[in-house]
């Protein structure tokens, strides 16, 4: 495929109710679409899942929008690419910007798998037709968080995650429990704890969660693993793990016993792709992460949670979790907790270009 032309549309839209955890709240969410035209007459789309702020890691809407126009958009323009892997090397003198990257380098998958008229789910390996749908229930006030689990489980969710912070866990974990004691709940910290917190940690095993997500430093591997060891409840890296080589580390100091895959964090499909592969050798259970994002890179999501390794349900939840409108057609649709993979090509979902235009903040097209 030969990429040429590439437009980036900068949009802004409010989440239907603030979102919360244990570092920022976010009421209205931009991000960046990534539009690029292919010289056989398909397009492909990517989205850049950086916030507005570099509170999740440090990339930002803005750093990623100057990394795309000055480094990585003159590199693909006009390129002829044979394969989306191929993204890796030609972006490899640039270092990290793993949310710019991805940006681009998913579009690039969704061109190629259009222009082979496979969906993204077969152009990448996957096999599954549905995947199990989790969803992520913000750090608001006890009973308004019991109410939203109850709306969630009766929407038939796989999986329920609450983000904690130190010191309140074990009374939230606590009363969930006993409002719904069969609940399958896992807890997000967004390396809310040190390990001197270890006992506020030690508590929560009674309670057999799934797993505890990111407990320690966003950047740390060995902290993670002098953790585990003290730990019944399974941990799972998410911001500690933006490469393979974080990936690889990780498993040989035993960091953890699950990960979480966000595409935008380690920088596009075949990184994450990397990820799964490595972890699937280690019986290492791997699921995907949520970034907010709009119905784009939630159908990058699904295609890549096809991937057999994935075999927890992720942060893939429905369109109607976070936005009044989704910007693809048809929305994301969860049925009794499960989300089909779309089986027409590319990432299987019609671009709202209507939707798009009326949240549209900056537009800007590179030839
Ligand atoms: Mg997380």
């Amino acid at each position: 495929m030969k990429i040429l032309k590439v437009t980036l549309h900068l949009i802004e839209q409010p989440l239907l109710s603030p979102f919360t955890t244990s570092l920022a709240t976010v009421n209205r969410r931009e991000s960046i679409l990534v539009e690029i035209s292919g010289d056989k007459g398909h397009i492909g789309w990517g989205e850049v899942v950086a916030f507005s702020s570099p509170w999740y890691t440090e990339e930002t809407i803005k750093t990623c929008w100057h990394i795309m126009e000055d480094f990585l958009i003159p590199l693909v323009l006009n390129q002829q690419i044979t394969h989306p892997t191929e993204l890796t090397t030609l972006f490899s003198s640039i270092k990290r910007h793993n949310m710019a990257k991805a940006g681009i380098e998913t579009a690039c998958w969704d061109l190629f798998a259009k222009e082979e008229g496979i969906p993204l789910s077969k152009a990448i390996g996957g096999s599954r037709v549905k995947i199990e749908a989790g969803v992520v229930v913000s750090l608001t006030t006890i009973d308004q968080m019991l109410f939203k689990i109850e709306e969630h489980l009766n929407q038939g969710y796989k999986r329920i995650k609450i983000k904690i912070s130190p010191g309140k866990e074990y009374q939230i974990v606590k009363r969930i429990f006993d409002e719904f004691p069969n609940i399958p709940l896992m807890v997000d910290a967004n390396s809310a704890y040190q390990l001197k917190d270890i006992h506020h940690l030690q508590a929560l095993d009674e309670f057999g969660l799934m797993m505890i997500e990111q407990p320690l430093g966003y950047d740390d591997i060995i902290d993670h693993a002098i953790l585990q060891k003290e730990l019944q409840t399974p941990i799972c890296l998410d911001e500690s793990i933006v490469t393979y080589e974080d990936a690889r580390k990780a498993i040989e100091l035993g960091s953890c016993r699950i990960m979480n895959i966000k595409v935008g964090r380690v920088g596009g499909l075949t990184e994450a792709i990397k990820i799964h592969n490595l972890c699937l050798q280690h019986n290492i259970p791997v699921w995907v992460g949520g970034m907010l994002e709009t119905g784009i890179s939630r159908a990058h999501n699904i295609h890549l949670a096809s991937l057999s390794n994935f075999t927890i349900p992720g942060d893939i939840s429905a369109s109607s979790r976070y936005w009044k409108q989704d910007i693809i057609i048809p929305e994301v649709q969860v049925e009794k907790g499960n989300i089909s993979v779309p089986e027409t090509r590319g990432i299987g979902f019609e671009v709202n270009v209507e939707r798009i235009q009326a949240i549209t903040k900056e537009q800007r097209i590179y030839t």
